[in-house]
């Protein structure tokens, strides 16, 4: 190892319509992916606009603390892409005229008819030593620049034209210099709270150094996700993690609901599926939502027959036929109502499952006994029900899914059991 700087990497986002609240850099997330899936981790990314001085002191910047440089945007032909002058400057290498460049962008307006404008001929320089890389959805070619110190690789900021490009242009030269394999497992969680599952997993935790587990917590689902490192094969790396895996599942059980990158609604739709079993939903604070999810999963009319949102006490009445006594004297908030809306969606649709939501989503409407958060959830099926009392904390959003979540994973516990 010659200096720290030889495995870092750096992303430069090219264009001062990224520096505004409008255009975000999706690129770079999806550069830092590809470039994880070969073991090779992104130390630093900037976003810097069109002005030039910004644009040089940058690339000199990233040229002192990083190896491989990947910049992206201002390849085009206007006046304000200008990311191919400044590296050229910076790296006091010359602009090469390269004919077969030219050819192909007048040839590419030739077959829409059109002729070039001067202005793309400007497209047609690339940086001296460097490679062109071809872009087969635009006029713009990337470029592949080795100077033996830097890695130097332009993209245009398209993402049409840069995710083509990369694949086809830059992983593979990449992929010969990887220096290490990795394999990832993600496992999904529902039902536990983060520290709960820290109790659980705290002596797995993996201390040998090609190993990394870590712990992500969304409202309603904790992801444990986690890594293996290994110099010698891919096949070595999905050994360790594999291992790793089997002793999380070991500790978290029937709370893993998925290992392969399902959600939790394509889990239950399978499930449903697999048990031949169908589902109707009724939904108060969750307005749809509910529904929207368990839809959002392509082959759901298989086992969704319906949904209905009863947000009234007289929807709660004329649709699902509760009784206004019982919502008078229980509160359309409980787990009295809750039950009567899952057996009456259920009777109503003639389905195997119903799945009822009732709660407060706030940020108004909450009373000390009956608090913001509070969500009854109620299942009910041919033999029986289940109803139960949650506090969920958040805004409104986050209730809404919170509640979604548990409905599902209170379904997916159930088939588990059947
Ligand atoms: P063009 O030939 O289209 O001008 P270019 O290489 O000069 O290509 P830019 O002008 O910087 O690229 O960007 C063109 C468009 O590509 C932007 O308007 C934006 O929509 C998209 N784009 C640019 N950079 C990014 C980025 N980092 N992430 C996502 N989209 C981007
Ligand atoms: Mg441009």
């Amino acid at each position: 190892m010659k200096d720290k700087k030889d495995h870092r990497i750096e992303i430069i986002a090219v264009g001062s319509e990224l520096l505004t609240p409008f255009f975000q850099d999706t690129n770079s997330l999806y550069l830092t992916q590809r470039l994880n899936d070969l073991a090779m981790d992104v130390s630093y990314k900037t976003i810097v606009g069109d002005d030039w001085t910004d644009l040089t002191q940058s690339i000199q910047e990233a040229l002192s603390h990083a190896h491989l440089i990947i910049a992206m945007g201002g390849l085009g032909p206007t006046k304000d892409d200008r990311t191919r002058e400044a590296f050229a400057t910076v790296l006091e290498r010359k602009l090469i005229f390269k004919e077969e460049i030219l050819k192909k962008i007048e040839a590419r307006f030739k077959r829409r008819g059109m002729f070039m404008p001067q202005v793309n001929k400007k497209q047609a320089y690339i940086i001296k030593g460097a490679l062109i890389l071809d872009n087969k959805n635009g006029t713009a070619p990337g470029q592949w620049l080795d100077t033996k110190e830097h890695i130097i690789v332009l993209l245009p900021g398209p993402p049409h034209e840069l995710k083509p490009m990369f694949e086809a242009s830059v992983w593979p030269r990449l992929q010969k210099l990887r220096t290490d394999y990795v394999a990832r497992r993600v496992l999904k969680t529902a039902g536990l709270t983060e520290s709960k599952i820290e109790s659980l997993i705290f002596d797995a935790y993996p201390k040998a150094s090609h190993l990394n587990l870590t712990t992500l917590a969304y409202p309603g689902q904790i992801e444990i996700h986690m890594t293996a490192h290994s110099k010698e094969s891919k096949a070595q790396a999905e050994r360790r993690v594999k291992k790793l895996e089997k002793a999380i599942l070991a500790r978290l059980n029937d709370s893993v609901f998925s290992a392969s990158g399902a959600e939790l609604e394509e889990v239950i739709g399978n499930l449903l599926c697999l048990n031949k079993k169908n589902l109707a939903v009724a939904e108060s604070c969750t307005g749809g939502f509910l529904g929207h999810r368990i839809t959002n999963v392509p082959g759901s009319s298989e086992y969704f027959i319906q949904g209905i949102v009863a947000y009234s006490n007289e929807a709660k009445t004329n649709q699902l036929g509760i009784s206004p006594d019982l919502i008078e004297k229980q509160g359309a908030v409980s787990p009295q109502v809750a039950q009567a809306m899952a057996t009456g969606i259920k009777e109503k649709a003639n389905s195997s499952y119903g799945l009822a939501v009732t709660g407060i989503a706030g940020p108004t409407g909450g009373t000390p006994e009956k608090p913001v958060g509070l969500v009854y959830i109620a299942l009910a099926w041919d033999k029986g029900t289940e109803v139960s009392k949650n506090l969920f904390l958040g805004n409104r959003e986050a209730i809404k899914f919170q509640s979604s979540q548990k409905a599902l994973d209170m379904l997916r516990r159930h088939l588990l059991k059947s």
